[in-house]
């Protein structure tokens, strides 16, 4: 996390700890409380009408513009990533790309998706979007030629994620924002896999940067929720249909949120050293076909991993060397220390069954290159356990892929 100060010349571990932290919002706590309130009280009629009249973060008026422990929240995030103008929150991570597409697209309005976005992402893309006149193609992101040429009049914004959800592919961000930017589009990016401290978003040129925050700044397998962070430009149009749709976080999660957001950079140190021991194991047994992990020296990916990141986390996915699905959750069956289920970013270690090949438009699965043999892949999350507990728990995972 060494790189990526911001305006006044703080790293992001710095940030983290002083983030959000107005004194209006905490009193003397170190920690602002749980503000639960629907209905905030104004002093008498004439505050009441005033108030009608002013609409801006930070500002009392009535629960679904939020309070307090969610303005900490959001404020921490927008300080997370330079160049940003606010913050918005959403009950989930799915809902944060949904009202990013539905502020900057109308009717009429073509969105280009990466072909490796996450899968729910695709789907609001590919079904609401166009139940609301809104056409969405997807594309290639490691095609910048193919990417620039798919680029009509009727576009009008991307959507990126970095890396693909899966199969974890890096895009040229800078390029792909570039080429978006001469034609005027709004530039998406699910920044989710490294977060804030590990990509300047908005300074490689993204618009509205997303994040799951159910996943690292949760950080502990027990909440929901998601942000949009945005630039001057998207911001008031990102924040005014967001209210228009009723969209707020529950305080005691956005609390949970900011307790988790003091130790994200520890918890993500960690978790990416461990993956980085456990990928250099894994691409040294014959029974691993490829380790797709941006991090790791001589991956695919990694040059611009190295270029453009300053950091990641422990999300990776293994491809087998053949052998079938069943092999792979014998695999998956016999672990003790990964536990099977959806999501990552939390304490705990999880490994998953994967099928890249069910939604893509664009994108072979497996990747060019491949052995097409060699299909069968798992995603794991590497948590905060020892590393060498977690090689032992997948050694005996090999031996049950490689029984007959
Ligand atoms: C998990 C995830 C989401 C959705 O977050 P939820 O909080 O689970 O709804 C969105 N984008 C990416 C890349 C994710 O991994």
């Amino acid at each position: 996390m060494a790189g990526g100060t911001d305006d006044k010349g703080l790293s992001p571990a710095t940030r983290l700890v002083l983030a959000g932290r107005k004194p209006e919002w905490t009193g003397p706590a170190v920690n602002p409380p749980v503000w639960r309130a629907s209905t905030h009280l104004y002093e008498n009629c004439a505050a009441q009408e005033a108030g009608r009249h002013v609409n801006k973060d930070g500002l009392f008026h009535y629960g679904a513009r939020g309070g307090p422990t969610q303005w900490a929240l959001a404020d921490a995030l927008t300080a997370l990533e330079p160049g940003a103008a606010g913050t918005m929150l959403y009950p989930t991570g799915l809902a944060a790309p949904a009202m990013a597409l539905l502020s900057v697209l109308k009717a009429g309005d073509e969105v280009l998706v990466s072909d490796n976005s996450y899968d729910p992402s695709r789907t609001i893309a590919m079904h609401a979007l166009r139940d609301y006149g809104i056409s969405a193609r997807f594309f290639d992101p490691l095609n910048l030629a193919g990417f620039a040429a798919m680029i009509t009049d009727n576009t009008r914004a991307v959507l990126l994620e970095c890396p693909g959800s899966l199969t974890m592919e890096m895009c040229d961000i800078p390029a792909l924002t570039a080429a978006a930017k001469a034609r005027g589009l709004a530039v998406l990016l699910d920044n989710t896999w490294a977060g804030p401290t590990g990509f300047q978003a908005l300074r490689h040129g993204v618009d509205l940067s997303i994040l799951a925050l159910s996943k690292h700044v949760g950080g502990h397998s027990d909440l929901m929720l998601g942000s949009v962070t945005a630039n001057a430009e998207y911001y008031p149009r990102l924040r005014k249909r967001s209210l228009m749709l009723g969209q707020q976080a529950a305080p005691d999660d956005c609390a949970l949120a900011l307790r988790g957001l003091r130790t994200m950079g520890m918890r993500l140190e960690r978790s990416s050293a461990s993956a980085l021991t456990i990928a250099e194991w894994l691409e040294g047994r014959s029974e691993v076909a490829a380790v797709l992990f941006p991090m790791l020296p001589g991956a695919s990916g990694y040059d611009l991993w190295k270029r453009d990141f300053t950091g990641g986390c422990g999300l990776m996915t293994v491809v087998m060397a053949g052998r079938d699905a069943a092999a792979r959750n014998r695999l998956i069956d016999e672990l003790k220390l990964f536990g099977i289920g959806y999501s990552w970013g939390g304490f705990e270690s999880l490994a998953l069954a994967i099928h890249p090949e069910r939604d893509r438009a664009e994108m072979p699965w497996p990747p060019p290159g491949f052995d097409p043999a060699d299909r069968f892949a798992l995603r794991l999350w590497i948590g905060l356990e020892d590393p060498a507990d977690l090689i032992a728990d997948l050694t005996h995972g090999l031996a049950a892929w490689a029984a007959p």
